[in-house]
């Protein structure tokens, strides 16, 4: 994914050093490029914390050729969507399918024309760009603006999978609005709503850590994932987000525990392993949450 206000960085991979520097000069006035002489290091590329937008690709290389490069790529979740264009000097149209097949967007055959090759590789760039605005919007909630049910998923699918690998614990915590149904009776459905933005932005402004997150789980219920947080700290951050409600001072004369809108809390931490899912952290989270809404509502509950 990149962002539209900086230049799009492209990757030319060619174990022949003379093409890469071809191409290099014929884009390098308008992307940023990378260039790899081996799919081995185009790879190491494409899979590190800094990886490009576009791929310009030669299919004979010794080692992982092209193809095995594509194909590698397009297997894995966190580089599937980088498009892959083939630069290639003679091809039969057994394997421009064969290309195709492995999820290759565009053929350049050699030798090509310069205004051609500028041309494509802009066209795939702005589809990318497209597709990568669709999935985040996808990853939105409409109301509040922040992550969805989706994203969440994702989230904690991903940050799962990262503490089974360097073994940390992962913290969880649900909340809930207190009598907000009473609320929406009272105030109505858009004030309601009006009441959730606000919520949403309290929290969202309440976690400091970039790899916090916090989705809206489902109608007026809340969620956050704490990678790297521990029991005692993963309690302060849901008691921090529960008192930074309650300084909104939303008036709510409808609820039976304030004159103003609260949230319980629940909190859960588990050390993920390998062979366990994250399903139990996400049930040991509502049934915290279920505590507070039991003892009175408007408070934090491991
Ligand atoms: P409790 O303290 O036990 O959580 O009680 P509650 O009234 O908050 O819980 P309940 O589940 O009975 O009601 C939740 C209400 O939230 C029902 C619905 O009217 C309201 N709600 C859910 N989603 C939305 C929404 O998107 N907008 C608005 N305005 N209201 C919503
Ligand atoms: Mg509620
Ligand atoms: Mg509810």
């Amino acid at each position: 994914m990149f962002d539209s206000s900086e230049r799009p960085t492209i990757l030319v991979v060619d174990d022949a050093k003379e093409n890469v520097s071809v191409l290099a000069e014929l884009l390098r006035s308008d992307y940023k490029i990378r260039a790899a002489t081996s799919g081995e290091k185009a790879l190491d590329i494409c899979f590190s914390d800094n990886p490009p937008d576009l791929i310009l690709l030669d299919i004979i290389m010794p080692g992982i050729d092209g193809y095995e490069v594509c194909m590698r790529l397009k297997e894995a979740s966190q580089t599937k969507s980088i498009p892959v264009i083939f630069v290639t000097g003679k091809i039969n149209e057994e394997e421009e399918i064969r290309g195709f097949n492995m999820g290759a967007v565009d053929y350049i055959k050699k030798p090509y024309n310069s205004v051609i090759v500028k041309a494509r590789v802009s066209m795939h760039l702005e589809l990318k760009r497209y597709r990568d605005r669709l999935e985040n919007f996808s990853y939105l909630d409409g109301l509040t603006g922040i992550s969805n049910r989706r994203k969440f998923d994702e989230y904690l699918d991903s940050t799962w999978n990262l503490a089974v690998r360097v073994s940390m614990p992962v913290s969880m915590v649900m909340m809930d609005i207190d009598f907000f149904k009473q609320y929406n009776d009272h105030y109505g459905h858009q004030g309601g709503d009006e009441c959730l933005v606000k919520i949403a932005q309290v929290l969202s402004k309440t976690l400091v850590r970039k790899t916090d997150f916090l989705a809206r789980y489902g109608g007026e219920e809340f969620v956050c994932i704490l990678p790297n947080t521990d029991a005692d700290n993963a309690f302060i951050i849901a008691e921090k987000m529960r008192q930074n409600v309650m300084s909104l001072k939303i008036p709510h004369a409808f609820s039976d525990v304030e004159e103003i809108v609260t949230i319980s809390a629940g909190v859960a931490t588990k050390f993920p392993a390998k062979n366990v899912s994250s399903a139990g952290l996400v049930e040991e989270a509502d049934k915290a949450l279920y505590k507070s809404k039991e003892s009175g509502r408007n408070k934090t509950s491991y």
